[in-house]
């Protein structure tokens, strides 16, 4: 192979026979089809699932190995707006499941889930919780990869509510795939605010089912005006080495 990474979609069966000779981990990039307001192009969970494991794949090569993505996910919350295409949180458990399995029967048996949508999170710890007491010889994790970017966030991102076709997220597409913006039509969130107190977007303290037309006109969060590349790559960057040193942390015991 010309590339110094593995990815499934562009292997043939016998440079994939080769690669896991030294292939340890099976990574599950998982996004979604949804809505992300007027700034944003509808597969952009999705879009940055599949290109920020691009980039951890070069970082681990060869050592690690990327699926194809999932890249419809659980969107129910954001059905009001046109587009969107949710999947059934048992959906995603059954294919992450069945995922799983295939990468199990070609002898991988550790696993890390990337995942880029917050509607997912229920479901994946499910599938994790199934499938380690299924195959008891498979050791697999999940992750919403900006979980990591704490501090980059936090010196990038000043919005009360963010989270959704925000500053941080328009960040990240410009350093991961800029075509998925719609550049001549950003705009800040058009707020309207969370249905009951105490279920604020960012660290809520309370689960409570809602619809994103209810929390925002235009389907945005924060303020994507505020959005740049430096950001994206801070965001980025920052996650992509603490997964790698999980990465390292997996693949030594
Ligand atoms: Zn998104």
């Amino acid at each position: 192979m010309g590339s110094n990474r593995y990815l499934l979609t562009e292997m043939s069966w016998p440079e994939v026979e080769e690669a896991l000779k030294t292939v340890e981990v099976g990574i599950i990039p998982v996004g979604a089809h949804e809505q992300h307001g007027p700034n944003l192009a509808e597969s952009c969970d999705a879009v940055r699932a599949t290109e920020f494991c691009k980039l951890l794949a070069e970082r681990l090569y060869p050592r690690i190995l990327v699926t194809p993505t999932v890249n419809i996910g659980v969107s129910y919350h954001h059905m009001p707006f046109p587009g969107t295409i949710t999947l059934r949180p048992e959906t995603l458990v059954a294919v992450v499941r069945d995922i799983a399995c295939s990468l199990r029967e070609h002898g991988i048996k550790k696993m890390l889930i990337i995942n880029a949508h917050g509607g997912n999170q229920q479901a994946l710890g499910v599938a994790v919780t199934n499938i380690s007491q299924e195959m008891k010889d498979v050791e697999i994790a999940w992750t919403q990869y900006t979980n990591f970017s704490t501090e980059s966030i936090a010196k990038h991102v000043k919005s009360e509510m963010f989270g959704h076709s925000c500053e941080r997220e328009v960040s990240e597409a410009m350093y991961l795939a800029p075509h998925i913006i719609k550049k001549d039509k950003i705009e800040k969130g058009k707020i309207i605010g969370m249905p009951y107190i105490y279920s604020a977007a960012n660290g809520r303290p309370l689960g409570v089912s809602y619809t994103f037309d209810q929390v925002t006109e235009n389907g945005a969060l924060g303020d994507a005006t505020k959005a740049s590349y430096e950001a994206g790559k801070d965001i980025c960057e920052e996650a992509l080495e603490k997964i790698g040193a999980f990465l390292e942390d997996f693949m030594s015991k």
